[in-house]
């Protein structure tokens, strides 16, 4: 009851800041002698601070302070490997990104050189946060594919084509850094529903669309980890039993039509046919170079090759977003990854398939939007996932991250 109570004030104080012990006590309909309690023991150790008298809200006899979470309460490493960069942040708990880097691995020739990057980026980022001399809550590090979060190894990265890579040599030097890996999804809708616009609903799908389709699904406010904590590969949900094969080894998943790839081929096909793209200019005719970042360059310019091309993976997310308002039902679903930077140009498309494909009584109650956080959904997600075990086990872990 008691680690019950901490998790929940701390996620409520962090969405609702800053906010009185009284409305704790009536929002979260705990007593006020136990958020009192609580409390205390919060501000002793530093997590949560007082902040000014509020006005206008005083209890007779007892001057109303706020709360808030401190932000100072120590420092957060948040890593995201993507297909063409791996990006890094450190930040304060509030999250406020203090530091940010990105290093391109587009030419990187095979997962040793790779992972060589991921390890000196995450030196450096272990120095810089332990700069500011504050306890360090843990290290998040995001990964597109199926991953043992307990032995913190990447089972399988279908499209990186990586298989039972142990990531804790990657903590070489800092293994005194409590290292949290997760999924891409899983991770985006942890940072969706705790920092982004929060997910107060029953049922809701977050899709990471980028390198692969991958969801995160969230019943609850909670992402729902399944049996072996490997739910929501929603990418390689059959769509075509003859389809093209998917780098899983089955044909037609969902990714083939919808994923980043998709995206590559369809251009490649379309200035092969004799069409011209913004996109031949800035590979300089290597169109072999393209990336996600020249196709949404050349979108915003206004090339009818790249927008055509979005447009049908657009479709075909519908096609699949269909199939899952059917199956989960959801209130909401947020797309967030590399590709939601389209959002803007693909949701007519995304609206038109789902319109025609799914249950009306179940679409008309699915609201969809982009993520909060857009491309960055899950490198705050890896804040989100060491933060949020941070307040499921607060005042262990920051006793532990002091005395590191
Ligand atoms: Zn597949």
């Amino acid at each position: 009851m008691r680690n019950r109570n901490l998790a929940l004030i701390l996620s409520y104080l962090h969405q609702n800041s800053p906010i009185s012990r009284a409305e704790l006590s009536s929002q979260l309909g705990i007593n006020k002698a136990s958020i009192s309690t609580t409390v205390r023991e919060l501000i002793m150790q530093g997590i949560v601070i007082e902040i000014g008298m509020k006005t206008g809200v005083q209890e007779v006899g007892h001057p109303s302070i706020d709360l808030m979470i401190n932000p100072d309460s120590g420092r957060v490493i948040a890593i995201d490997l993507g297909s063409d960069r791996i990006t890094a942040v450190v930040t304060d708990v509030a999250p406020n990104i203090l530091w940010r880097k990105e290093v391109s691995i587009k030419g990187a020739v095979d997962i040793i050189e790779i992972l060589s990057i991921t390890q000196k980026i995450i030196d450096e980022s272990c120095t810089i946060a332990r700069s500011y001399n504050l306890p360090i809550l843990g290290l998040g590090l995001s990964l597109p594919g199926i991953l043992d979060i307990e032995s913190n190894t990447l089972l399988a990265a279908f499209e990186l084509g990586w298989r039972d890579v142990n990531l804790n040599p990657l903590m070489l030097g800092n293994e005194d850094i409590h290292l949290y890996t997760g999924n891409v999804a899983h991770m985006g809708a942890q940072g969706e529903s705790y920092f982004g616009a929060p997910l107060n609903t029953c049922s809701a799908l977050y899709i990471n669309w980028g390198l692969e389709v991958s969801g995160g699904i969230i019943i609850n406010e909670n992402v729902v980890p399944g049996g072996l904590g490997l739910a929501g590969e929603i990418g390689h949900f059959s769509i075509d039993p003859h389809g093209e094969l998917c780098a899983c080894g089955n044909r037609g998943c969902w990714n083939t039509f919808a994923n980043e790839e998709s995206i590559f081929e369809r251009i490649k096909t379309d200035i092969e046919n004799g069409k011209t793209s913004r996109i031949q200019e800035l590979t300089k005719g290597q169109i072999e170079k393209i990336s996600m970042r020249l196709v949404m360059q050349s979108a915003f310019q206004g090339d009818s090759v790249a927008l055509e091309a979005l447009n049908v993976a657009g479709k075909w997310l519908g096609v699949g977003i269909a199939n899952y308002i059917n199956i989960l039902n959801p209130e909401l679903i947020v797309i967030g990854g590399p590709i939601s930077q389209a959002y803007n140009f693909v949701i007519s498309s995304i609206e038109e398939e789902i319109n025609q494909r799914a249950l009306p009584w179940q679409r008309k109650g699915c609201h969809i939007k982009p993520a909060h956080f857009r491309q960055d959904a899950s490198l705050i997600g890896a804040v989100a996932t060491v933060i949020w075990n941070m307040f499921n086990n607060p005042v262990e872990r920051i006793k532990k991250a002091n005395h590191s």
